[in-house]
Order: C-alpha cells, then structure tokens, then sequence
C-alpha cells in the first residue's frame, strides 16, 4: 500500500527511485539528576521522593528576594566527571546564565543554567551500532543547570482543572547531554540511553532507579539518506520534530518508533513535515502536537550576576575516573573468559556487573551463563531488579548446580520459585530448603542405582533385546528411568551407571 502511495504522490514529495532511499535522523538531549546529598545552589536535602510536597525548600530554592545562590562543589565534580567519561574537552572557563521565562514550575522568574559557555563541549560514547560493530555518537555538550519544581495537573489530562505545584525538586542538580545527530534508529537511540545510564552510574553520579531522574528529548527526522551527513546539520529538507520529556529508557524507543511511523506516513501522502514540538503520551504510545509553541520565546539569556565563571581545568586534571563499562567489559572477558556478548550484557549495569563479580568465584563461565541469561530473562520476566536479589542465595544455588547436586532444569524451577517469592513477600527460602520442599534432589548415587533395578526387573525384554545388540532397548531403558525420575538425574551420570549396570550383566 505504502510503496503504491510512494509513487502516484503528486504533491511536494518528487517520486524516489531506490537510490534515493530514505534515512532516520536522531539526536538527543538528555537530562540526569546527579545523585549528590544537597541541592546545587542550597543546602536543602535532595532525597525528597517519600515527603510531602513543598517540604524540602528554603528561600534560595524557592528564590526568594534577598538570597544569594552557592554553587555545589560536589555537584560541579560529578559534572566534570561525566564531561571526563564522554571524552568532552573541558571549558578553560565556564559560567552559568539566567533563563528568563515565566511559568509556574519555576518560582525565581528564571532557570540557572548554562549557555554559551558550557562546562563541555565536542565529545563521544561509543555504542554498538545497528550493523553490530561499533561506532561512536558525538556529544556536542556537557552543561550543568538546576531542576524547575514539579506541577502536578488535577482533574482530566487534557483540560486539567487546576495545578498543584511542588517545590522539593527545584534546585535539584541537573547535567545536560547534548548529541550531534548522529543516531539512526529508535532501537540505537535506546543503546546510546542504556550505555549513557551505564557509564554514570559507574562514575558513581547517577542513580538511575530513583523516579524521575533522567529525562529525554528526542529530536528525529526522515532525510534522503546520506543527505544529512553530506549537507551537515541545519541544512534539513525535511523539517524535524522534537519530542519533549520522555522519561524513560523504553519510553524513548516507544516515542520514536510511534514518531517515525507517523512521519512516514506523511511523507507518504505528500504532507509537509514543518519543525514542531511534540510531546510524548506514555500511557497511549503517541506524540501529540503540543502547545508549548505560544509559550517558546526569547529566553533573554544573560550571565548569572550572582555567581562568579568556574575556572575548573586544574581540578579537572585531578579527577581520576574508576573504571568505565567498557573496561570491565574487557576485563570480564579477560579475567572470567567470559564471551563478547556475556560480558557485554554483564557490564550493561553497575549493579548486576557487581553482582557477577560477587558470584563468579563459584565457577566464572557456569556463573556467566546463570548471570546473563538464566537470572535476567527471569527478573525481566518479573520486571525485578537484580538489587532485590542477594549474591549469597545466588552462591548457594551456583553451587549446587556446580556440584550437580540439582539438574539445571531443577535450578531454573528452584530459581523462578524464589523468585516469585521474593516478589512477592520481599524474602525467600534459602535454595536448599528449596530443593527439599519441592524433592528436587538428584536421583544419583543409590537413589539412581535403586530405579536402574527397577527398571531392570520391570522390563526384561528390552535388556535381552540390549544383550542382543538392539541400541534402541538402551534408549528405551534411559527414557523409563528419566520417567521414574521425573527428569531429575543428570544424563551423563545415568548412561555411564545403566550401561556399567547392563554390561555386568
Ligand atoms: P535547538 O537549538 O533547536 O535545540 P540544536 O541544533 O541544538 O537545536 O539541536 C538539538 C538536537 O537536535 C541535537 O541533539 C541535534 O543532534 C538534533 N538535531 C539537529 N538536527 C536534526 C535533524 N535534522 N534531525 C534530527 N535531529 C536533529
Ligand atoms: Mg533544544
Ligand atoms: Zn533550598
């Protein structure tokens, strides 16, 4: 249908022959809180998510007349430790400005912020591209800012009757993430957002499980492919549309993909795509136009009076960084031999890399398997965070199947089973009582030898059929064992003890 409408198009869009493909431009613009103890220009408590509203304020976060702001030297080092981790060259001299613009999330008249001389600027992350290797995403800037207060809308989401206002996240300190267009899919938009939360958790800045920390706005557009990299950025033919304070990882991909599609479609049918804003409905999947257009203005940037210009190179040099995502990675791989993708998926997280790091001493390639596949598939599955899980319990279990005490069909059974506990009731068996409340225990040993014969005495025409030379009898035996059994030996051990038992015989 689609492909029809491509060419009997008789309006602005010309017919393309399959040179002319087209191509997904993406750049990003991401918001972080930085996980300091106090405010960036206060002393008030950051940690306000389980207070009432309006609870953590003072007259400087509120901006009352007469207050003078101080900057945070705790939140200007993370600052510099991400522009660091991003490979940005950092400003010899970098200031904060005054964004002018009246609305009820922001008490002072005005955002601090920077402007024209960020913290940092011209960088690069490397993620792994679409085409599997990997490639880097330049970072135009690093800058710091404060968070506005947060409005609540009461009373129906498109026409909220009234607004409450809570002032406890304004002043919170904020770092902004600027790309260069250089993203090509939703699907490359999310690894560069999951590698970004990676790096600055690693850095130790970030706490990407508090609610609201990171925020996004998605900037995407369609361009005859190879346009936008031969005419650089700002010579668009086709308009772009940023999508405004999308606030999650999936939330992101969600809003592109929908975008993309809606895009296409109107091209398709001739449209012209004009620059807009749009915002991004988490609950119904959409972007819709919005009406922030009346409101954007002239911000009326000018420096901040109040505070003096950071002279921070010195310091910068000082700043040494823990180990990154991709250093562990390699490391992962060269310390636990670990493989590409294991280790890759391991390090993908500061708290589950911790965690394999505690487990893998049981057996590093048995742990990596029971890690990245095995335990994440199953808290994905639960929408669980590896933090809920403790390293001990998980050595337990290792050991175990390590020890082939359990099969591992059995240790996925005793996992999903704690698992579910742990959801539930926030605390679980240890995997030992485990197996003995659900009788996993391998039939080895006696217990094994003990069915063998039975099997034996119940069907004597398949062991003469063996003695015979008949390979199916054998087979036949293994299977009425499994079945007594319920699956619960180890198959290695059960062909060596039935055919040592037949050939006694
Ligand atoms: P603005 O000043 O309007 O915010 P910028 O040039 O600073 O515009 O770009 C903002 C974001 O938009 C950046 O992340 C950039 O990579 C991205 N961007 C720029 N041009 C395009 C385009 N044609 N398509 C998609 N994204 C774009
Ligand atoms: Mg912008
Ligand atoms: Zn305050």
């Amino acid at each position: 249908m689609s492909d029809v409408g491509a060419r009997s198009t008789t309006g602005t869009e010309t017919v393309r022959g399959p040179a002319e493909e087209e191509e997904v431009i993406i750049g990003l613009e991401v918001h972080c809180q930085l996980d300091t103890r106090t405010k960036l220009f206060c002393g008030c408590s950051t940690d306000y998510r389980d207070d009432g509203p309006n609870t953590h304020v003072c007259p400087i976060c509120l901006g009352l007349p007469g207050t003078l702001p101080r900057v945070n030297r705790t939140a200007v080092e993370y600052a510099i430790r991400v522009a660091k981790a991003l490979n940005c060259e950092i400003l010899e001299e970098s200031e904060f400005s005054r964004k002018n613009y009246f609305y009820p999330d922001l008490n002072k008249g005005y955002q601090i912020t920077q402007y024209d001389k960020p913290l940092a600027v011209g960088g690069w992350l490397e993620i792994e591209s679409d085409e599997g290797g990997e490639k880097l995403v330049r970072i135009t800037r690093v800058h710091m800012e404060e968070d506005p207060g947060r409005l609540v809308h009461k009373g129906g989401t498109d026409r909220p009757k009234y607004t409450l206002v809570d002032y406890n996240r304004a002043g919170i300190p904020l770092i902004e993430m600027v790309t260069e267009p250089d993203l090509r899919s939703p699907k490359e938009a999310r690894r560069f957002l999951n590698k970004l939360r990676a790096t600055l958790e690693y850095l130790g800045v970030f706490d990407s499980e508090k609610e609201g920390s990171l925020r996004v706005d998605a900037n995407v557009s369609i361009q005859p492919k190879g346009y936008f990299s031969i005419h650089g950025k700002g010579m668009k033919e086709r308009g772009r549309v940023e999508i405004k304070n999308i606030s999650s990882y999936k939330g992101a991909e969600k809003a592109l993909t929908f975008e993309i599609t809606r895009q296409k479609s109107m091209i398709r049918r001739g449209q012209k795509l004009g620059t807009e804003t749009r915002h991004f409905v988490e609950a119904r999947g959409v972007t819709t136009a919005s009406r922030s257009k009346e409101m954007e203005q002239d911000y009326r940037y000018f420096p901040e009076p109040d505070l003096r210009p950071m002279q921070i190179r010195s310091w910068c040099d000082r700043i040494v960084l823990p180990e990154l995502p991709d250093a562990r990675r390699a490391r992962f791989m060269a310390q636990y031999g670990c493989s590409l993708n294991h280790a890759r998926t391991l390090t993908g997280e500061l708290r589950l890399a911790e965690f394999y790091e505690r487990v893998a001493p049981v057996d590093a390639a048995l742990a990596a398997t029971w890690v990245a596949d095995t335990l994440l598939g199953e808290l994905n599955y639960r929408d669980m965070s590896v933090a809920t899980v403790s390293p001990d319990l998980f050595i337990a279990l290792l050991t175990m199947l390590r020890d082939r005490v359990i099969t591992d069909k059995s240790g996925v059974e005793v996992l999903r089973n704690l698992l579910d506990q742990l959801k539930d009731t926030g605390c679980c068996e240890t995997p030992d009582e485990c197996v003995k409340r659900l009788n996993l225990t391998k039939a080895g040993g006696a217990g094994l030898s003990g069915v063998i014969e039975e099997v034996i005495s119940e069907h004597p025409r398949a062991v003469a059929d063996f003695a015979e030379g008949k390979k199916e009898a054998f087979n036949f035996l293994i299977g009425q064992v499994m079945r007594k059994t319920r699956g619960r030996v180890d198959p290695v051990e059960l062909n060596r003890a039935l055919r040592e038992r037949l050939e006694g015989v």
